[in-house]
Formats: C-alpha cells, structure tokens, sequence
C-alpha cells in the first residue's frame, strides 16, 4: 500500500491507515472553496495530503482573523474527533490541493477500536490548542510585519515551492488587518530581501530572512512537517 503524504495517518501503524483510508474518499480542495460555514455539524475530516485549509473566525462587522490553519501535518475537523460537534467559525480552502476525507461520526467509531489512532489525534488536537493559545497572545502584542513574517512561514511549510498565490485582501482577512497595515508589512518585508509580492503572487526569497523578522511564535509553535 502506498503510504498517504498526509504526516498525522504516516505516523499510524498500518492497520489503522489502512482502516482510516478504507472509509476515505480522495477529493480536491478547491482555492477559496468553503467546506463548512459558522454553525454548521462538522461532518467531515480531511486529513490534508497537499495544499492548505484555514480556519477562520468572522465577526459581525465582516471583519475576520484566522484561527489556525491545517496542512498536510493535520487533519482539519478535529474539533469533531471525540464527539459531534458545530463549528463557529469558517473552514476554507487557503491552498488548492487534495485530501482524503472521512465522515467525523466513522472516525470517532475508529478511535474506539484503536489507541494509536485516538492518541495520534489527541496529540495533534493538543498541539491545535497550543497553538491557539500562542495566537491569541500573538494577535494582542506582536506587530504586523512580524505577524505576517510567522503566516507566511507557516504558508510556505504548507506548500511545495518558493511561490504562493495571495491577495493583499486575503492576507488582511486573515491577519485581521486593514489592508494597509499588510501593505506596509509587506514592503518592509521585500525592503529586507525576505520576499518579492507582486500583483498577488508573492516569491519567498531569503527564508532565513523572514525567519529572523517572523515573531516568538512562529518557533514556539512550529511542527515538524518531515515524517
Ligand atoms: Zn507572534
């Protein structure tokens, strides 16, 4: 059996890969596609084999901030993993890419038969919840270049490449932003040679470059993405 790129199942024993999968479906995740909006049951896992899905909370002025985002280390629906649970917030596609994708009510059944696949997520729901903990500081203190510098990084982790598709507008979304505060962070950050943004393609130049102008956070909750 070819092994899933997906790096939470690659950790798995076999069996229960394989137990996972049986009950998978492979889809596409499709750039800017939502796959569940604020009140929404959370009927679906997808453990993300390429590409990124955000986790993003709106307030009612149309503002939002993301919450977390999910790659291919993780599985977006962990919220759901150890009883049915509705979503506040929005999941959509950050990255186009693919998954595999399982009902959350058969994975719940799976982790009852199956220790290592109900620790494994455990482990990644804790590491989830840490890294929520470390934004919500990061949100409140740190400045916007820095702030941008740790997305992007963790972006780039996500994806294969030294090009990422974003508009200025999504990258204020995401940050809860204005738009010109991203703007401004973001010339910075090409005045420093860390990256080059044009017309919502922007090149990751010099990585260690962002890595110094990225804030704490980005160390303090980094995971590895290697299997
Ligand atoms: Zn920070």
């Amino acid at each position: 059996m070819t092994r899933p790129t997906n790096f939470l199942l690659a950790q798995l024993p076999e069996a229960d890969v394989e137990a996972v999968l049986r009950h998978a479906t492979r889809v596409q995740l499709r750039l800017g596609e939502d796959l569940v909006t604020p009140g929404d049951p959370i009927v679906w896992a997808y453990f993300v084999t390429e590409g990124v899905i955000s986790t993003v909370n709106e307030l009612s002025d149309g503002r939002s901030v993301e919450a977390f985002m999910v790659g291919p280390e993780g599985m977006a629906g962990i919220e759901a993993a150890t009883i049915p649970m509705q979503t506040a917030s929005r999941q959509t596609i950050q990255v186009k890419g693919e998954a595999w994708r399982l009902e959350t009510a058969r994975l719940r059944t799976l982790t009852l038969e199956r220790p290592a696949l109900r620790e494994a997520l455990a482990r990644y729901h804790a590491g989830v919840q840490r890294e929520l903990e470390q934004t919500a500081a990061c949100h409140a203190l740190h400045h916007a270049e820095r702030r941008l510098a740790k997305w992007l990084l963790r972006v780039h982790d996500r994806v294969e490449g030294e090009v990422i598709k974003l508009t200025q507008e999504y990258m204020a979304a995401m940050l809860g932003s204005q738009r010109t505060t991203v703007n401004e962070a973001a010339q910075q950050l090409q005045a420093q040679g860390a990256v080059r943004y044009s017309r919502g393609v922007l090149h990751v130049l010099d990585r260690p470059a962002l890595e110094a102008a990225a804030c704490e956070c980005y160390r303090k909750v980094v995971e590895p993405l290697a299997a």
